[in-house]
């Protein structure tokens, strides 16, 4: 359509003027109008180059029934970029994520065109074949280029100096003489179609029943959501494979989900495997070139399987078909800042918009699946054995009260022997400490100071490894002092409590001779950290002591013990998940041990084993947890029965911004529909200078939550460093 009653106004007599809204991805709620000069052809979802301000930005056309605006001149489209347009459903879907969390539409479309390049012309790179004319007589290094290029594609001068062994000049010479000739190739390299023929292992009878289900599901072009609920070991991936091929063999994209840490070059290989092409990776690392290729292979429809981290959602998806989302209990979905979304319900939204599959997966679904699925929206896939011999590992309590540690010791005897004994039989153990750095607090013995960061309410955290003491909320770092800053005494300066450098110390006495792996975040991401991981898979490891990071997904077949050094870490947060996350993270630990041939165990320290919690984890009753969970949460109206908002009010100046909450707190909409808590300081008061106030509107299921922050903040304008973060649904209470 296009815009009428402008054409007076704006056009020539006899062109009308045409009108188009364009979305730029900034921080804008809504697109702006720009005229589409004449000659030039645009359609909905075109990507174009237009002016704002002094700059130039690339954006998406969302209308093409654009106003003029009533006052300022409006200013002309000035390129339209050759890609593939911006599908209806991709550009809904960005919408719809914008309303749904109060976020600028802007910022939301920001999050589909994170490339680099992609508005530049795509790529090309020269490459050389044969002219045709070859002469009689040729050195005989040029005649073993004549050769390589006769029976070959076109090869780049590089891939002939290094492939036929000659030097650059024997290139140059030969295309002086016109034995060969520049063309020029796309470069980017282009995705191979998968073989979604390709035939996975045999199913076990239990596997096979899941995989029917599934593949059925995805075969549709349909929105469903299966939850795929299986111990770890059972086979979920073998399973979902099958609902990958079935949406492949419908000629559609598949996206499968994975918190960033268990995107490992192994996993990649695994889909390789199966799917007979390796599959585009989408993940924080990669090079700009490759992030490139995969944008432009999913716009276009070329790269039918992505694997990737929650932002590979937003991908502009040609023709999306079905996402896995594996893992899909972790909170790595949930993104903190930017725009706060979480990408396994975004998933389920966008497979109910777009009409197809979506699977989830864990070995510990999160209580809204379960939830999803008792009501009846899920469909619950179960698995309830691990494949082959591999039995769920036995799990023991170690009850830290009756332990006398010495200062600076963190291993009961009971884990000590077991970890012993393990290695003693030539298998490996895995020691888990969900703490990095050395120490969580440094302190003075003379004067008591504490060693605090300057710019938030919090401890340092001293990484001895890397010779610094470090803020975990805003990533400042300093050198650990000689002296305390309190009172200047010399080595007064003890560290307090473990982390997971300090575990390393005292494992390495304890276990002499043992090859241990380190594996924490902070010291290793990336390629190294991938490296390692395949390591310990192959045994090049026997004791493993690692931080979340190892807890997930990881298949070490000769790992048979996992030990948790300190299993209250978890339930001490004042969030309402913790006690799910807690029971989450320990099954996943325990999971590592014993996925192999032998059978595993798992020994669990803590200084309340009467939690229950951990009474359920030991007797292996994932129900009497559950039931306890569900009726705490719904008792409380906490989700998934009832709905939660967090609102955070923060500024440079600790009484300006306590002022202003204080005015917001007084200007909420009076109803019984919402409960508005706060505000209160945040736990983490400061954080990067800003001091922080919270507010927690909790309301029942039926309730519009957005229609109430609308409301409440929608008129709202925070001045000077005051700032107003919204966060729907979260899963962060900091
Ligand atoms: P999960 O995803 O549930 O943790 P996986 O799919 O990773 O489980 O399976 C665990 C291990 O068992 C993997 O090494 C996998 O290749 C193997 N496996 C699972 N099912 C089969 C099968 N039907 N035949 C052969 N190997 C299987
Ligand atoms: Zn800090």
């Amino acid at each position: 359509m296009q815009a009428k009653g402008n054409v007076a106004q704006f056009g020539a007599m006899n062109a009308p003027t045409r009108i188009v809204e364009v979305l730029l991805p900034l921080a804008l709620a809504i697109p702006y109008s720009y005229r589409v000069p004449e000659g030039m052809t645009i359609a909905e979802g075109d990507y174009v180059r237009v002016p704002l301000g002094t700059r130039e930005l690339d954006g998406v056309v969302w209308s093409l029934a654009g106003q003029a605006p009533k006052s300022g001149k409006m200013r002309d489209v000035l390129a339209r970029h050759d890609l593939p347009p911006m599908p209806g459903l991709h550009r809904q879907f960005i919408d719809w994520v914008a309303n749904y969390y109060l976020e600028p539409k802007g910022g939301v479309l920001r999050l589909a065109i994170r490339a680099p390049g992609v508005f530049a012309a795509a790529p090309e790179r020269v490459a050389f074949r044969l002219s045709g004319s070859v002469p009689e007589k040729l050195t005989a290094q040029r005649q073993r280029v004549v050769d390589l290029l006769a029976d070959g594609p076109p090869l780049s001068a590089a891939e002939i100096k290094l492939i036929a062994g000659v030097g650059a000049s024997v290139v140059k010479g030969l295309e002086a003489a016109g034995v060969i000739e520049p063309v020029t190739l796309p470069g980017l390299k282009s995705f191979s179609l998968p073989d979604a023929a390709c035939e996975g292992f045999a199913l076990s009878p239990e596997q096979a029943a899941a995989a029917k289900i599934l593949r059925e599901k995805a075969a549709l072009a349909a929105s469903s959501v299966c939850l795929l609920d299986g111990v770890t070991g059972s086979g979920k991936t073998e399973v979902y494979f099958e609902a990958m091929a079935a949406a492949l063999a419908r000629g559609a994209q598949v996206l499968l989900l994975l918190p960033e840490i268990a995107l490992t070059s192994g996993f990649l290989s695994r889909v390789e495997e199966r799917f007979g092409v390796a599959a585009a990776g989408w993940h924080s690392d990669m090079r700009p070139r490759e992030r490139e290729r995969v944008w432009r292979g999913v716009a276009d429809g070329s790269a039918r399987i992505v694997v990737g981290a929650r932002s590979a959602l937003f991908l502009p998806w040609a023709n999306p078909g079905l996402i896995v989302v594996d893992e899909e209990h972790e909170s790595a979905f949930k993104q903190e800042e930017g725009v706060n979304y979480h990408a396994r319900d975004m998933a389920v939204v966008y497979g109910a918009l777009g009409k197809f599959a979506v699977v989830l997966s864990s070995a510990t679904p999160s209580l809204e699946s379960l939830v999803n699925a008792d009501r009846g929206r899920f469909v619950h896939v179960r698995l309830a054995d691990r494949h082959g011999r591999a039995e769920l590992p036995e799990i023991q309590l170690i009850d830290m009260r009756l332990e006398k540690l010495q200062n600076g010791q963190w291993l009961s005897d009971g884990l000590t022997q077991a970890v012993a004994d393990t290695l003693a039989k030539g298998e490996q153990a895995l020691l888990f400490l969900n703490r990095r750095g050395y120490a969580p607090l440094t302190l003075c013995r003379t004067c008591g100071h504490r060693l605090h960061c300057p710019h938030c309410a919090a401890a340092l955290v001293e990484h001895r490894f890397r010779r610094v003491l470090m803020c975990h909320h805003c990533g400042h770092q300093e050198g650990v002092p000689e002296a305390c800053p309190g009172c200047g005494d010399e080595s007064s300066l003890v560290p307090c409590g473990p982390g997971i450098e300090r575990l390393a110390e005292e494992a390495k006495t304890r276990f002499a001779g043992a090859r241990i792996a380190l594996l924490s975040s902070d010291l290793m991401r990336g390629q190294a950290l991938r490296e390692t991981l395949s390591g310990v898979a192959q045994g090049q490891y026997d004791l493993i002591l690692g931080t979340q990071l190892v807890a997930k997904g990881h298949h070490f077949p000769n790992l048979t013990l996992a030990g948790v050094v300190d299993a209250d870490l978890a339930l001490e947060s004042g969030d309402p998940r913790a006690g799910e996350r807690t029971w989450a993270m320990l099954a996943q630990v325990s999971g590592r041990a014993g996925r192999g041939q032998k059978p595993g165990r798992a020994l669990i320290q803590s200084y309340v084993p009467d939690h229950p919690i951990f009474q359920a984890l030991a007797k292996g009753d994932r129900e009497q947890f559950l039931a306890h969970e569900k009726h705490m949460r719904e008792a409380a109206g906490l989700p998934p029965f009832g709905r939660l908002a967090a609102v955070i009010v923060s500024g440079a100046n600790a009484s300006e911004t306590d002022r202003f909450a204080r005015q917001l707190a007084a200007a909420a909409p009076l109803t019984t529909d919402a409960q508005l808590m706060g505000p209160a300081p945040a736990p983490i008061q400061i954080v990067r200078g800003r001091h922080r106030w919270r507010f927690l509107v909790k309301t029942a299921r039926g309730v519009d939550i957005q229609a109430y922050l609308r409301a409440w903040l929608g008129p709202v304008q925070p001045k000077g460093s005051l700032r107003v973060d919204i966060d729907v649904d979260p899963y962060s209470f900091l």
